[in-house]
């Protein structure tokens, strides 16, 4: 059963029209499971109806022509409870809807299975039998398991579907709803889409149409000449030290150049309108397929033969094509997990937006993307990636939402929207040499959150009161070897020197969880509860050490470092910690270095430490919390998974009690505690914070302004007095909605994002 379940599933994944995928489908089921129909209807929720798709069984004329009223069929009652429903007869049932074109008379026996992605019910899947009798428990559960394994699928090929029409229309038209992912970074752009992809995997190559057709077959055939080239000059560097038997291959690999099929499979491709990478990669994957299915191994074999051709001829088409290519004015990024090193790829004056299929809010790509004010939407699982090159985009960041090819109202609607927040940010400049207080007075410290140097200049640092986090991994991310100590003491100089006299908090290295070094590889089950941070910094003491070193020469002459430890979870490794600290400024005294010791603070972002403040707050000279992983291992939901993203919510009541006892432990030993998690630069959160007492928040540049202008409308009192109204609530949702309410009463609504 494991197998025939197997064969269902991965014929269906493979194949790419979504009629052909459904109809192999129901065919494939209906071979497999005793039954005299099978067939799917899919949810059409603007008409309310279910569409019958694809059948084996009932008559086929009625494909796409029978549609079933969703609230009086039963495969209606299907969708509305969201579970099977089994029956020995349909016909006396009282939601039975008869149709005719169906032949349906003819059949008793029923199951309906809802196919269900992200709560929502897409299809559903029936099974008909002539008996008056029940389908087996065995006929229902592999429907059900079934029905569970396409939905993802189905939800993607529907929207890539519905895309296709929009880009293949006789008459062009655009989309008037989006695709719906998870606000990454605030702001909305309007751009067009450049897809990024690792160049070795073949299937993320995306679709490229060209207009001069013979250009590109000249571009295909020279690249092939010069891989032909490079295994004839091989052939002969190899002639005295491989036998013969083996030189034949070579041989074989011109031949396969030579071969019709993938020369020209390839340029019919092309000439269809499609550029070489795709067109080549679509002969790829059919070969592939062909070979994967060959029972021989040998002939498999050849399979990866033909691909490892394939990849060498990419490799020429792509230096051919990055030399030509002409980037758009208004660049949306578009990946299926971008880093935050891909948005260093394209000048940052054209880069507008971002979408990354995988990744959530709290993913390090959505906080460089807000550090440097670019909207972004993550967790798009349904965008076709590989039809989206070159599109016209409209990026929603504070929805979630993509429009691909927006019409024409959309895309006025959200260039209104775009001059309004404009307008707002051109308003809000007037607070940019004013402190962050209450309205009553009451001075909170604000900080930038940095980790590219893109992101700040002087102009941005004279608006805070200094730099409250630095990740400095990202100057270790770019580079394909750790940076030497000198090289990190002139990264470190030049920040310590941009904000001084006013603090900046460099934090020592925290790799790990979603952050990875090309030249570290960490390969782990459970990344984000394993080795990270500190963990890792401590049994390599070598890299700690170094990193120290250029952290207090880099504070030479300044003396406005703070160094700031992550991932804290135990007394231990803080004093481990601060040891190694001591014993490098010892050194550098002993070495004649004019170095000072820095305050040094430990980030409370580990349930324990919550636990433990009082013990860490004895050690320390400060605290900074930071609420992204606090939240995500409080709430045990990881914080790059859009599955479970509507979990994640730093208002949740038990975040905000961690949050009250954390400053309260703090404040008992008088150290000062600081947050430098998203949470700061949300205006809601905010006020929370300021009410509970926190020193200082840290946000990214974009948000600094408008937490400002927030704290400047509350007292320090008002704040108090929503802290004690919120707490009382059990519920994020409930919390949020309060919140939106206290920012709108207040004439700042404008700020949950955009005004639709
Ligand atoms: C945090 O966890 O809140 C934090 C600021 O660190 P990072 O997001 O880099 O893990
Ligand atoms: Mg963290």
């Amino acid at each position: 059963m494991l197998q025939k379940l197997q064969r269902i599933i991965s014929e269906f994944f493979v194949t790419r029209k979504i009629e052909r995928k459904l109809q192999l489908l129901v065919s494939n089921i209906h071979k497999s499971i005793s039954c005299d129909a099978c067939s799917i209807f899919l949810v059409d929720e603007q008409n309310r109806q279910l569409v019958l798709m694809a059948t084996e069984g009932f008559y086929q004329e009625a494909v796409g022509v029978v549609r079933l009223p969703l609230n009086n069929s039963l495969s209606g009652l299907v969708v509305k409870r969201a579970e099977p429903i089994s029956l020995d007869d349909c016909s006396q049932h009282p939601a039975y809807y008869y149709v005719s074109e169906t032949g349906e008379e003819a059949f008793h026996g029923y199951i309906g299975v809802p196919v269900i992605h992200n709560r929502n019910v897409l299809a559903v899947l029936t099974l008909h039998q002539k008996a008056k009798a029940c389908f087996d428990v065995d006929s229902e559960t592999f429907l059900i398991t079934i029905a569970s394994q396409i939905a993802d699928n189905l939800a993607h090929a529907r929207i890539s579907q519905d895309l296709d029409d929009i880009l293949n229309a006789d008459v062009p038209r655009g989309a008037f709803h989006p695709i719906a992912g998870l606000p990454g970074a605030p702001g909305m752009a309007i751009g067009t889409s450049c897809v990024m992809y690792v160049p070795t995997d073949i299937k993320a190559i995306p679709d490229r149409k060209i207009t001069d057709i013979d250009a590109e077959i000249k571009q295909f055939e020279s690249a092939v000449k010069n891989v032909k080239q490079d295994i004839a000059e091989l052939k002969i560097k190899l002639a005295e030290t491989v036998p013969d038997d083996e030189l034949a291959l070579f041989d074989a690999y011109l031949l396969m150049l030579d071969s019709q099929s993938l020369l020209g499979e390839t340029v019919s491709h092309i000439r269809e309108g499609q550029w070489g990478q795709a067109a080549l990669r679509d002969t790829l994957q059919d070969y592939a397929a062909q070979f994967e299915s060959m029972d021989d191994s040998y002939l498999r074999e050849r399979g990866s033969d033909v691909l490892d051709l394939g990849r060498r001829i990419l490799r020429y088409l792509r230096e051919d094509n990055e030399k030509d290519r002409v980037l758009p004015d208004r660049v949306i990024l578009v990946g299926e997990l971008l880093t935050p090193a891909n948005l260093t790829q394209v000048p940052i004056e054209k880069l507008v937006g971002v979408i990354s299929r995988h990744g959530s809010r709290t993913s390090h790509l959505a906080i460089f993307a807000r550090a440097m004010g670019i909207p972004a939407v993550m967790g798009a699982e349904l965008i076709p990636i590989r039809k989206m090159d070159g599109c016209k985009l409209v990026v929603d960041g504070y929805k979630g939402d993509v429009y691909v090819n927006p019409a024409d109202e959309v895309q006025q609607r959200y260039q209104r929207l775009i001059d309004d927040e404009a307008r707002l940010t051109t308003k809000l400049q007037e607070l940019a040499g004013l402190p962050a207080q209450t309205e009553d007075g009451h001075r909170v410290t604000v900080f930038l959150t940095s980790g590219l140097t893109a992101d700040i200049n002087p102009e941005k640092i004279s608006q805070a009161d200094g730099i409250g986090l630095y990740r400095t991994e990202l100057p270790f991310m770019e580079r394909e070897r750790f940076p030497s100590e000198n090289e990190q003491c002139e990264i470190y100089r030049r920040i310590l020197e941009l904000c001084a006299p006013r603090p900046v908090h460099l934090r020592t290295l925290d790799i790990g969880g979603d952050k990875a070094l090309s030249y570290f590889p960490i390969v782990e089950e459970n990344p984000f509860l394993g080795w990270r941070g500190i963990r890792i910094t401590l049994d390599h003491p070598e890299i700690f050490l170094v990193q120290i070193r250029a952290m207090l020469r880099a504070n030479s002459g300044l003396n406005n470092l703070h160094i700031l430890l992550p991932m804290i979870s135990n007394v231990a490794e803080l004093n481990d910690a601060l040891a190694l600290i001591h014993r490098v400024y010892g050194e550098l005294l002993e070495e004649g270095e004019e170095v000072v010791m820095p305050k040094v603070g430990v980030m409370i972002e580990v349930p324990s430490a919550v636990y433990m403040a009082e013990s860490l707050a004895k050690r320390v000279d400060y605290f900074s919390i930071g609420s992204n992983d606090l939240t995500q291992y409080l709430l045990a939901v990881d914080r790059n998974n859009a599955r479970v993203a509507g979990l994640y919510d730093a208002l949740h009541p038990a975040v905000l009690k961690a949050i009250y006892q954390v400053v309260q432990a703090g404040h008992t030993y008088n150290k000062p505690v600081g947050i430098c998690g998203e949470m700061a630069g949300d205006p809601a959160a905010a006020l929370l914070l300021v009410g509970m007492g926190l020193d200082s928040l840290s946000m990214s540049a974009s948000s600094l302004l408008r937490v400002k202008w927030v704290l400047r409308h509350f007292s320090r009192n008002r704040t108090r007095q929503i802290l004690d109204d919120v707490l009382k609530l059990e519920d994020a949702e409930l919390i949020r909605a309060h919140m939106n309410h206290v920012l709108e009463l207040a004439g700042m609504g404008v700020l949950l994002g955009a005004g639709d």
